[in-house]
């Protein structure tokens, strides 16, 4: 079965889909994006990823390209005709395309929007999780406003490579005070000696993940002592649990950091229960 994908109001086959070359997203980064997780059939907490999606277009000052109710037509669409059961959808919008000039388009164009849906087998992911992963931690070089998802990712695609190049799967950022700010594609958590669990605080240093709300929610229903605040790497060494989080990797253990054992050198309980738990509290939207 061939893929499909959809591009500004058309869908095509996934292999001819594009977008023009004066793209503003493929110019300038001048382009927001979401992934859902769609598990079981349905589309996981797709309306806090929505909301988000809203909130960084408006961010950008781009108009949406369409109402909620068509995209998320499209969304169950693309991921039905790519018969996605269990993996994720992407969604992209640009600002649109333009003769290239940094300046907003002066006359204003449509944004571009596009869909795409990919199967994940989720006996890959629940291995991964079973061994966990390690992490090394480089310094934060990105612009001050991550907290809005745009395109523009090549600092953490450089911090990633990096990461996979020293044997791990994520790096961290390590802003100038030393503290951690968010793995390139992931939020990032630790559990203290007693008992806390500490991610750092949704200002503007990382991106507000829509797993990280959920987490926190299901943190609060077991009564977890939760501290929103920055931790640094020598402290999250010497924690007992490490994880990070993401529409994509869920809740994945992490057992090393910069060649450092976490706890045993293995996934921490904590981390396996809320990896569970997650999906119980989760919004679920049928495909
Ligand atoms: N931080 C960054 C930099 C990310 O790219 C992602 C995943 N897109 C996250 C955090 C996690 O966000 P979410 O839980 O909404 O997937």
């Amino acid at each position: 079965m061939s893929r499909i994908a959809y591009v500004n109001g058309q869908y095509v086959p996934h292999a001819r889909a594009a977008v023009h070359i004066e793209d503003r997203g493929y110019q300038f980064a001048d382009a927001i994006y979401e992934v859902c997780e769609i598990k079981e059939g349905y589309i996981i907490d797709m309306g806090p990823h929505l909301d988000r999606l809203d909130r960084s277009l408006h961010e950008l000052r781009i108009t949406a390209p369409m109402a909620r109710m068509p995209l998320i037509r499209i969304l169950r669409e693309v991921a039905n005709l790519n018969r996605v059961r269990n993996g994720l959808v992407y969604i992209q919008i640009s600002r649109g395309v333009a003769a290239r000039e940094h300046y907003f388009p002066s006359k204003p164009v449509r944004a571009s929007i596009v869909v795409t849906a990919k199967r994940i087998d989720p006996r890959t992911l629940e291995a991964k999780a079973d061994n966990g992963i390690k992490v090394i931690s480089v310094p934060e070089n990105r612009w001050e406003r991550v907290d809005i998802k745009t395109v523009g990712l090549l600092p953490n695609v450089l911090a990633k490579q990096a990461a996979r190049e020293a044997g791990a799967t994520e790096a961290w950022f390590v802003d100038n005070s030393g503290m951690v700010t968010e793995g390139g594609s992931t939020n990032a958590w630790i559990l203290t000696k007693d008992n806390r669990l500490v991610t750092r605080q949704a200002d503007c240093g990382i991106l507000r993940g829509i797993t990280r709300e959920g987490v926190l929610q299901v943190a609060q229903k077991r009564q977890i002592i939760v501290e929103e605040r920055s931790f640094s790497i020598r402290e999250a060494q010497e924690a007992v649990e490490a994880f990070v989080t993401s529409a994509s990797a869920l809740v994945m253990p992490v057992v090393e950091i910069d060649k450092v054992l976490i706890g045993d050198g293995r996934p921490g309980h904590l981390s396996r229960e809320l990896r569970k738990e997650f999906h119980e509290r989760a919004e679920r939207t049928k495909l």
